[in-house]
């Protein structure tokens, strides 16, 4: 027999590889006692075979008819018995958990004949039809891919007929009447009639729930989440509980913390007389536990006694998904809950200091992804706003865009450059493109556990949910408030996903007080309990980092922004933009010099220019390293457009007006054209080719660094020599600067110390790191150009090019140029530094560029054993938080 099934007896929260997410926990809650509905997992394995050879594996039905007899014995029951049928539910379940993204089909089991029985055997009519039309609706959508909405239609044209509002305002009969109608619905779309077998039910639904891994939005979701491709789903199939069995029966879901603000307390949102989706699919408002426990107190109690279960026993918040049948509760799932940013954070810290986890491992809770989206604006609170409705804060953040009504229109305006606000009665897993396109998204329907608000947290969307008040008409594209006031598409709304409020308009927006804690503007306690916490996390990472984390910034103000975000240097100061401005009539005249005087008379221009931009620097990061590029970009990037200046030269000849620089100009800008810039006449090239330019800019920082230790001051230069690819010319210009620097030294009299580094930005030099090493300080790895000149991707091109098709087709899992690419650049970066540690041993080794703020770069940058990495000042504390999440 092959070993494709596994009872949820066997399994445990360890087995999430083969069981997946929701199998496991559901093994682990049997294994806990908790009372969970009897069934068994077809696990991952058998899901990678059906994915790679398009067949399930040879036995797979004979095992789980199998444990389908199992099922019968233990529930008493069987399957397709017109008597009294056992009903099953076939559900998805991956490792990582995927909210909503993929299939599953309840009230499996049931057929023309069985539905009668169910009725006569639990005596209620209404129960049994309205599960049998909720199976021929799933699976006519789900199984058969019919289209969802000419169900929903029916159901609504069945109220309206009977002029009702509510799905539990149909009785039986209207019932049974919609089930023919949907089995009609099924006929014409599908070709055949619903299959009253309830085997072939069963094994529809299971391969439905495999093919439903490559969806399209699951496939999105796993890109976007960085979900592998290949590992598959497992699909659990369960004894149905029935929620739908009058009012002592409901369903619900629950957090054992708020998910969306971290604050104490069981958070929850019940349903009576429903099943599975009802309570987040909005089709009714929901009720709050402390409703629940006026309803039901056993069962509320027992509720909230498992709740505390759970949570002490996987250490961390939990979700639940739960169902009361006649009054008997049952756990439907569990797992560590899904949160926002904040949520994180506090949740982290209170567990701490519960005594339930360690400092080290509540860095491990938190993200630096999760930082920085705390670092994002809130709406000022002073600045003028006019309220429309307030619902339920399910996603934090400040978001202010158009009001559109669908997901299409949502894609389309926000890639032509509009923000959006997607607003909806409530969301469906089709409206995800839509909500990853918004800035934010707004409900009149659901809870904070609706797909709105879990899709919103998870996506880091802002979200308001349940705006009962609004009016939300998708059709017309229009909403209405209770006070009357309309918004049509096109109208700019503003909603705070952490108040849930709603407002007309643009409401001002100003800095989150995370940044203005980082900054030093609030104090811990102006911030209240997310500073707090976040404040918390951050001396944790502090006290165990080994890495330094430095801040990429080219002017005093960035530098000085940086120091106060925590950089303990700065990894790269441009020099380009010294020459700018009203300075870049110097660099043309540079460029168009005859002979080195004329040359060496503007270079001493520029010197005393350059001299005071470093002084500022230097005194801004006063006692901490500052590593300066010298000039890096070729020499036409500071010349004017080749066309403009065509057309004026040929005007100005046809005028007869004067025009001699602009011909000498245009000359130049010939001659330095290139084909291919980015490889051509920059970095260490521009040094050698242009005598006494890097002379020039290297006396510039060291007399600007004696100058400031003149004022009691320490500056500690590091010169860094760009794109250098042999250690030969990395010599020439170490010269160049060594003797610039003894002049320095010779008409200041302070003590003046100074590096000479080169980056590491090209495939040779990493290769030959080793002899680089022998003229080189310190080594910095530019991995923005590494990776340019490693793939031999254009970066300014490609992202926009084709990348979105290699990320489809699964040959990029993320941009390289985003997160470093561990076996390509990533080998060059391990070369580079161990060949050129061997030569030199203690050789200080960092990076500069995005990956430096990349939170999953940062840890690969610590398995290196680099000494820093240099990033944004924006990124620094996110920097700061992953090198320490990295070595806990
Ligand atoms: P998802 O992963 O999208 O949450 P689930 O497999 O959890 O999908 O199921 C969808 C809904 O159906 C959930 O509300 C769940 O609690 C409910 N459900 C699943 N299996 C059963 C069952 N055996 N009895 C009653 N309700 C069920
Ligand atoms: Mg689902
Ligand atoms: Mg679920």
């Amino acid at each position: 027999m092959t070993d494709f099934v596994r009872s949820f007896e066997t399994g445990s929260m360890e087995d999430k590889d083969l069981l997946g997410g929701k199998g496991a926990n559901l093994a682990e809650m049997t294994r806990l006692g908790i009372p969970v509905p009897p069934g068994f997992t077809i696990t991952t394995d058998a899901c990678r075979h059906y994915l790679s050879t398009g067949e399930v594996p040879p036995g797979l039905w004979d095992e789980v008819a199998e444990h389908v007899r199992a099922l019968e014995a233990r529930t008493g029951r069987r399957l397709g018995d017109p008597h009294d049928p056992l009903l099953v539910s076939v559900r998805s379940g991956a490792k990582f958990s995927m909210p909503g993204m993929m299939e599953t089909v309840l009230d499996i089991g049931l057929g023309d004949a069985s539905v009668e029985g169910l009725a006569a055997q639990t005596g209620d009519a209404r129960f049994a039809w309205d599960s049998y039309r909720r199976l021929v609706q799933m699976f006519g959508k789900t199984v058969l891919g019919l289209d969802g909405e000419r169900f929903e239609d029916a159901i609504d044209a069945a109220k309206a007929a009977k002029g009702v509002r509510a799905d539990v305002d149909l009785d039986a009969d209207d019932l049974r009447a919609l089930v023919g109608t949907f089995q009609r619905l099924v006929e014409q779309g599908a070709g055949r009639p619903f299959p009253q077998d309830p085997r072939e039910q069963l094994e529809a639904a299971v391969v439905a729930v495999l093919d439903s891994w490559n969806s399209d939005r699951a496939a999105l979701y796993r890109r976007r989440e960085r979900i592998p491709a290949d590992l598959g789903t497992a699909v659990n199939v369960q004894a149905m509980v029935f929620g739908n069995r009058g009012a002592t029966s409901g369903s619900g879901v629950a957090f054992t913390r708020d998910p969306a603000t971290g604050a104490s307390g069981v958070y929850g949102d019940y349903l009576p007389d429903a099943q599975g989706e009802d309570v987040v699919a909005g089709v009714r408002n929901t009720l709050s536990l402390a409703d629940l426990e006026r309803l039901d107190p056993t069962s509320h109690a027992e509720l909230l006694d498992i709740m505390r279960r759970l949570e002490a026993h996987y250490r961390d918040m939990c979700d639940i998904e739960f169902t009361i049948e006649q009054g008997r509760l049952w756990m439907l799932q569990t797992r560590v809950g899904k949160r926002t940013a904040e949520a994180a954070f506090r949740i982290a810290v209170a567990l701490v200091d519960e005594g339930v986890i360690t400092e080290e491992e509540a860095l491990l809770r938190v993200t630096g992804d999760q930082l920085a989206q705390l670092m994002f604006p809130h709406f000022d609170p002073s600045g003028a706003r006019s309220l429309l409705a307030t619902g339920m804060s399910a996603s934090p953040g400040a978001a202010v865009g158009a009001a559109v009504f669908d997901s299409d229109t949502a894609v389309r305006m926000a890639a032509a450059g509009t923000p959006v606000i997607l607003v909806r009665r409530e969301t469906t897993p089709d409206d995800l493109h839509g909500m990853v396109a918004a800035a934010g998204i707004l409900t009149s329907r659901g809870g904070k556990t609706s797909h709105a608000a879990v899709v919103a947290r998870g996506i880091g969307r802002t979200c308001v949910c349940g705006a009962e008040t609004l009016e939300v008409d998708t059709r017309a594209g229009r909403f209405t408030t209770h006070g009357g006031t309309v918004v049509h598409q096109g109208d700019v709304v503003s909603i705070d996903g952490s108040t849930g409020e709603v407002f007309a308009g643009e409401v001002a927006v100003r800095p989150s007080p995370v940044v203005r804690y980082f900054e030093g503007s609030a104090s811990v306690d102006e911030g209240g309990p997310v500073v707090a916490a976040v404040d918390r996390l951050m001396t944790v990472a502090d006290k165990h980092r080994r890495m330094a984390v430095r801040a990429n910034a080219d002017t005093a103000e960035d530098a000085a922004r940086a120091r106060r975000f925590g950089a303990e240097g700065i990894g790269l100061c441009r020099t380009e933009h010294m020459f700018l401005g009203t300075r870049r009539t110097l660099v043309e005249r540079l460029i168009l010099a005859e002979g080195p005087d004329e040359r060496q008379a503007v270079l001493d221009q520029l010197l005393p220019l350059q001299r005071a931009d470093f002084v500022e620097i230097f005194e801004a990061m006063d006692g901490l390293p500052v590593t300066v590029r010298l000039l890096d970009p070729p020499l036409h990037e500071f010349l004017p457009d080749f066309t403009e200046l065509s057309v004026k030269v040929a005007v100005a000849e046809a005028t007869g007006a004067e025009h001699d620089t602009e011909s000498l100009l245009l000359l130049a800008v010939h001659r330095l054209h290139e084909e291919n810039p980015m490889l051509g006449l920059r970095g260490v090239r521009l040094g050698i080719a242009i005598p006494g330019l890097f002379e020039m800019q290297s006396q510039a920082v060291l007399e600007a660094a004696a100058v400031v230790n003149e004022r009691g001051g320490h500056a500690r230069p590091e010169i860094m020599v760009p794109l250098v690819g042999a250690v030969e010319e990395l010599r020439a210009i170490r010269t160049e600067i060594d003797e610039a620097a003894e002049r320095a030294r010779l008409t200041h009299d302070v003590p003046l110390e100074h590096l000479v580094g080169t980056m590491i930005e090209l495939p040779r030099a990493a290769l030959t790191a080793g002899a680089i090493a022998e003229a080189a300080d310190f080594f910095s790895f530019g991995t923005n150009d590494l990776t340019q000149t490693t793939w031999g991707f254009s970066r300014d091109d490609v992202e926009s090019s084709f990348f979105s098709r290699y990320m489809e087709a699964g040959i990029l899992g993320v941009s390289p140029f985003e997160t470093i690419d561990p076996l390509g650049v990533g080998r060059l970066v391990r070369i580079g530094t161990d060949e050129g540690r061997a030569t030199k041993p203690g050789l200080k080794v960092g990076v500069c560029g995005e990956h430096g703020g990349d939170p999953e770069s940062v840890r690969y940058f610590e398995e290196r054993g680099l000494d820093y990495v240099s990033c944004s000042p924006f990124r620094v504390p996110v920097a700061r938080l992953e090198a320490g999440r990295a070595v806990v």
